[in-house]
């Protein structure tokens, strides 16, 4: 079968056409600023030149078809028609409470989903309008929502509430809730594999290091406890995010400064993190470059931000009373070879011992601890995408 993945932001739209036979990706490609000017579709056929096609994207249904008319194109297509396509896994950033697994897409879903906006303003309103123009263009293409917050359900209500005024939760449904739920489901699931046991069996932490971060506790194959919340804003420094700060800081800063409250939440987002404290980028490799060169800001983030994920593998260490195996993914995760052995000197409490040899590796699968290690620490590339395409497989079969 041929599972079409979309991730549909607000002006964007990303896409992988996956073989679920052989998991092999056909095709990928990104529809950029759609509904403004200068949209550009780039398209990537497996094994064969980019093509980009510049042509302008007034709306989400406009960019679908292109992609189809993209993938089935007699020149870079990869497919001869749409009848090529079994179905469509969409990534939706949140499913609330009520959604703990992904999920065929019909009328009720779709109100459901609907019904979440308001916990992921930016976002969720984006992944329904992707899903409607796909089906206004595949009308009779089964779909699936993939929840980036699904993993995280099986969270206690423990971990799951906040210090704050139950009526908030009751209310609202403030809560934590987590993201990157996909990758660290997969990430967790592939730790287990390369280590020939069951993840059933075992006491994972994964370090999920991108431009956003976070980190998760899997205890026996179940989501413990993970460190965004609400929103992608808490938990670990990030590339443009705080993570975790006193709140009462917002009410200072924007006393200080005269921000809104808006204003204040757009700081947090999008000027902190590594950007922020560096001054430099929020790109780690920047950052990395200027501490070389002597940059003491630059060095004193890295240890920052290095010193804050240690503190969360503690934390799910202690919260599962053990842990077996730590993993690392996503871009800096799967690359920084010295962020990862910064990392692994803070766990020599708990018997790790990083093999700088074995540590040499940038996105593969490898087992990066000693033998001797009591804590298994290992690199492994996530695959979003491929995770979607395989839980849209199993619901449409
Ligand atoms: P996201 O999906 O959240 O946008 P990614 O998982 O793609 O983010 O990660 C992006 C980050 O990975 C960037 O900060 C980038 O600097 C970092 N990264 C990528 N390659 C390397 C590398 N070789 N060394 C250090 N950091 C890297």
């Amino acid at each position: 079968m041929n599972i079409l993945v979309i991730n549909c932001g607000s002006s964007s739209l990303k896409y992988q056409l996956i073989d679920s036979g052989t998991e092999e990706v056909l095709a990928k490609g990104l529809c950029e600023r759609i509904g403004i000017d200068k949209s550009v579709l780039t398209h990537t056929p497996a094994g064969r030149d980019k093509v980009k096609i510049e042509t302008p994207m007034p709306n989400h249904t406009v960019a679908v078809r292109l992609v189809i008319d993209a993938l089935t194109d007699a020149g870079h297509g990869v497919v001869k028609s749409l009848g090529e396509i079994s179905a469509v896994g969409h990534r939706v950033v949140h499913g609330g409470e009520k959604f703990a697994s992904s999920v065929v897409i019909d009328d009720a879903v779709l109100k459901a989903i609907e019904e979440c906006n308001d916990l992921a303003p930016l976002h969720n309103p984006a992944n329904l309008i992707g899903i409607n123009s796909c089906r206004e263009i595949m009308p009779n293409v089964p779909m699936v929502a993939v929840f980036d917050t699904a993993f995280h359900q099986t969270m206690p209500e423990k971990a799951y509430l906040y210090g704050l005024p139950y009526e908030y939760y009751e209310k609202y449904k403030v809560r934590r809730y987590g993201f990157h739920g996909t990758s660290h489901d997969y990430v967790s699931a592939r730790a287990a594999e390369i280590l020939g046991k069951t993840r059933d069996a075992l006491k994972i932490i994964v370090c999920h290091l991108g431009n956003g971060g976070s980190v998760s506790a899997v205890d026996h194959g179940k989501c413990v406890d993970t460190s965004m919340g609400l929103t992608p804003l808490e938990g670990i420094i990030m590339g443009t995010r705080s993570g975790s700060i006193d709140p009462a800081i917002c009410d200072f800063i924007c006393q200080k400064e005269g921000l809104t409250p808006a204003e204040m939440n757009s700081v947090l987002n999008k000027k902190s993190g590594v950007l922020g404290m560096s001054k430099v980028s929020s790109d780690f490799r920047d950052i990395e470059a200027a501490a070389d060169d002597g940059n003491r800001l630059a060095r004193v983030t890295l240890d920052a931000f290095y010193y804050s994920v240690a503190k969360y593998i503690g934390a799910y260490a202690a919260a599962m009373n053990g842990v077996d195996a730590i993993a690392f993914t996503a871009g800096v995760g799967e690359n920084n070879i010295a962020g990862r052995a910064e990392i692994a000197k803070y766990l020599g409490y708990l018997g790790t011992e990083i093999d700088a040899e074995r540590n040499n590796v940038r996105g593969e699968d490898r087992v990066i601890s000693t033998d001797a290690s009591r804590v298994a620490l290992l690199c492994v590339p996530t695959n979003e995408e491929l995770a979607i395409a395989r839980q849209t497989v199993a619901l449409v079969k």
